[in-house]
């Protein structure tokens, strides 16, 4: 799940976007309303974190243009000021939620958990599965042959992808773009680190074995031919 952030404010943006690649989001992060247009038109996110009184395009401003690329992307507004207007006027142009700073990282999570939800739950699953293996995605729950697995969120976010894509062969450089939000360096073995612990959890005390590493090319979650 990829979200845009545009926050002018330096310590919020930072704050913002460390606390939701922590909870497993890939994120984008634009320091005012003229480049954070410039990526959403771009970008395929499925949210995003506007605040409203930003240099060179307003939140408003913003939204306005979005929504003419973008007219179903969930929309969560943030902004210092409470005043009824504010509010009124946003939700008029079509922001999906409010949220008045300071805010508490928890209730903006669960806003963003609930934007999500309403606006993916038509089309998408909620829940992965091959085999034992189940992963909930509501929940942000695992669970391997009837036990709950703890997973980081790197691991959830991995194991996601893998699920989302079954037996497809996810090379490296795909995955650490997507998991990583990075280039992939050849020299940097996180992703085979990753993809170790992840087996240590799901795989080593399971059958059968779901993983595979594709040599040369990357890795593989499927059920092993029998
Ligand atoms: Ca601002």
């Amino acid at each position: 799940m990829k979200i845009l952030v545009v926050e002018d404010e330096p310590k919020t943006g930072d704050y913002l976007r460390q606390g939701l690649i922590e909870a497993g989001f890939g994120v984008d992060l634009a320091r005012d309303g003229l480049d954070g247009l410039h990526l959403g038109e771009q970008g395929d996110y499925d949210l995003a974190i506007l605040d409203v009184m930003l240099p060179r395009l307003n939140g408003w401003q913003l939204l306005a243009a979005l929504r003419r690329t973008r007219p179903d992307m969930p929309v969560l507004f943030l902004t210092a000021r409470d005043l009824v207007e504010d509010r009124v006027k946003g939700l008029e142009l079509g922001a999906d939620d409010y949220l008045v700073k300071p805010f508490a990282f928890a209730e903006l999570l669960a806003r963003v958990r609930t934007l999500l939800r309403r606006g993916s739950r038509s089309q998408e699953p909620q829940q992965l599965r091959v085999a034992d293996l189940e992963l909930d995605l509501l929940r942000r729950r695992a669970l391997q042959g009837g036990r709950q697995i703890d997973l980081t969120a790197k691991e959830f976010a991995l194991l996601e992808l893998l699920l989302r894509r079954t037996g497809e062969v996810l090379p490296r450089t795909l995955i650490a773009s997507q998991i990583w939000d990075m280039n992939f360096d050849s020299d940097s073995n996180v992703i085979e680190v990753a993809v170790r612990r992840l087996r240590a959890k799901i795989d080593d005390d399971f059958e059968p074995k779901l993983i595979r590493t594709v040599r040369g090319m990357g890795y593989v979650l499927e059920l092993p031919p029998t």
